[in-house]
């Protein structure tokens, strides 16, 4: 018997094969398409996601650079600009790629650790045991698993199979537009990469742009045609036929409010042409039904606003995999596996209610632009653009670990530096294995994790908050260079050390919490 059946090789689907892979679970994939999608959906990955790629060493395979990931100088909320250069701290970190770029290197990683993606297999059927999920696939034939995971997207079957409600709302009114276009030359302004559009003024580049008729995005992709979307709010609309250039160029002339000459884009296509009518905002009752759970897509929708689709569904996968591991390899206690949805759905919400909250402050009208200066003022001061940079991160997560300890408890480990005898080494190379770490400054903890060895490693070493010599201001050694850590594989703190003595007790309590009875101790 299979021990995971992934429904859908999606990105998030992927990063679960990944993450069980890694924690010696050999899934199988099953993707009802023949070959990779060609739809192109997202042109990157915002928030924390950025840096836990770099904990699984997958960011380098993305980017074309040698140093480790730099958070952000700004970005945008609700269309309004976003400073973060006064923000300490900045935990947004941005990453320009293509979902298709990503979903390839996803894939040959996968492929790396040995697993097998079956690709035109079909799920149209699931029926439970007491310990299997039986699947049945349009082609008629069946497969068994132990357990099953529905990351097959916003229309997921194994979520409608299961019976798992997907309340949320709908909306058909705001229509959004997006096309490669070529424009003339004169249009762009070399110095900032922005459109300098006679009649109308500056649209930045990959910056929304807010009028009172609708939204406007230029984006001048290097290696890719460039991209112009726009979303309005039409009263009524009815449209024959998929998007063409012409329609493109009216929708712009509408935002804007005058004639921007739009021509074909250079180079050899296939050439965006998208237009999406509606959209919806929708979280699964419930990510866990028996044996069988939702991931991705396939448990929240949301608007694309400020791209925070990827940065929650690839962090399901890494707090899922684990979890799922240890049910399998019989030492998850108690609960384990379901503080997967306790953990998560909260997360999911919270995104759902920045996209809502950022489509009212696009939507148009002169009250909306009356709020919008309103709250532009607040995002002014560096506190408010703090608050709002985390929540766009995801950084401002805090799961409950049942443990009173220090700050860092229940938290996403900050970016380390150790000290060890071999040499300074980055926390984001040491997590790669995707296993749980105990950070032992003073080497005298290690003992009290050892009964838990196979499934937690130790390393001793002086650490600094930071990313290492390319970090600039150098890293600063107040976050704990005496600070002992528990992390779990996903990387937020179990256990942080404190000065009031009983650490090894209490660490002890945190391991079994976490990852079950030790060792020595099972049958
Ligand atoms: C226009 C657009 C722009 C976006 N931009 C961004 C962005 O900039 N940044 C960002 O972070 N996110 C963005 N997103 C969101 C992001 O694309 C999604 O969150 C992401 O694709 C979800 O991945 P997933 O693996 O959960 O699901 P999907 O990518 O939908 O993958 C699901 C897979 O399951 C397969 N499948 C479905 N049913 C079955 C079945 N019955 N049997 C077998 N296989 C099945 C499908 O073929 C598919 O391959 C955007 C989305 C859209 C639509």
């Amino acid at each position: 018997m299979i021990d995971v059946i992934i429904v859908g090789a999606g990105p998030n689907g992927l990063m679960l094969a990944i993450e069980l892979a890694l924690a010696g679970i050999r899934p199988v994939v099953c993707e009802r398409l023949s070959a990779p999608t060609t739809e192109q959906r997202a042109n990157g990955l915002v928030g924390q996601v950025v840096r836990m790629l770099d904990r699984r060493g997958l960011y380098h395979r993305l980017v074309d650079d040698p140093a480790p990931p730099q958070p952000a100088p700004g970005f945008v909320f609700g269309a309004l600009p976003l400073d973060l250069r006064a923000v300490p701290d900045n935990p947004l970190h941005l990453l320009q790629v293509p979902q298709a770029h990503l979903e390839r290197v996803l894939a040959e990683r996968v492929a790396e650790l040995g697993v097998q993606v079956r690709r035109g297999h079909e799920v149209t059927g699931l029926t439970q045991g007491v310990d299997d999920v039986r699947v049945a696939f349009s082609d008629g034939t069946t497969l068994r698993c132990r357990y099953l995971v529905g990351a097959d997207g916003g229309h997921s079957v194994v979520r409608r199979l299961v019976g798992i409600g997907f309340p949320g709302v709908s909306t058909d009114r705001a229509v959004s537009r997006t096309a490669h276009v070529g424009l003339p030359a004169e249009l762009v302004d070399v110095s900032t990469g922005g459109l300098a559009i006679p009649g109308y003024g500056t649209v930045p580049p990959f910056r929304h742009t807010r009028t009172e008729r609708g939204l406007i995005v230029w984006a001048p992709f290097t290696g890719r045609p460039p991209g112009l979307s726009t979303i309005e709010w039409p009263d009524s609309a009815q449209f024959d036929g998929p998007l063409t250039l012409a329609e493109m160029r009216a929708s712009v002339a509408r935002v804007l409010g005058v004639d921007v000459p739009i021509a074909p884009p250079a180079g050899d296509g296939p050439h965006l042409l998208r237009r999406l009518v509606g959209g919806n905002t929708r979280l699964a009752e419930r990510y866990r039904a028996g044996r069988v759970l939702l991931l991705g897509d396939a448990a929240h929708v949301h608007s694309a606003i400020g791209g925070p689709g990827l940065n929650l569904g690839l962090q399901d996968a890494v707090n899922l995999g684990w979890k799922l591991a240890g049910q399998l390899h019989g030492w998850a206690p108690d609960g384990l596996l379901d503080s997967y949805e306790a953990e998560r759905h909260p997360v999911a919400r919270r995104v759902t209610m920045s996209t809502q909250a950022q489509s009212a402050l696009i939507a148009p009208g002169s009250e909306v632009t009356a709020l919008r200066v309103l709250v532009g003022e607040l995002l002014d001061r560096p506190e408010n653009a703090a608050h709002v940079a985390a929540l766009l991160a995801g950084a401002d997560i805090r799961y409950e670990m049942g443990e009173p300890g220090g700050s860092l408890v229940g938290r996403w480990a900050p970016d380390l530096v150790l000290h060890t005898d071999a040499g300074p080494v980055r926390l984001a190379e040491l997590t790669r294995p995707a296993r749980a770490l105990l950070l032992d400054p003073t080497g005298t903890l290690g003992p009290v994790a050892a009964p838990w060895r196979d499934r937690v490693d130790v390393v001793t070493g002086r650490t600094e908050v930071g990313t290492g010599p390319a970090d600039a201001p150098p890293g600063r050694t107040d976050g704990g260079t005496s600070t002992a850590l528990l992390l779990r594989p996903d990387c937020y703190v179990a256990w942080q050390s404190t000065t009031d003595g009983g650490d090894g007790d209490r660490l002890r309590a945190a391991l079994t919490r976490w990852f079950g009875q030790p060792r020595t101790d099972r049958s």
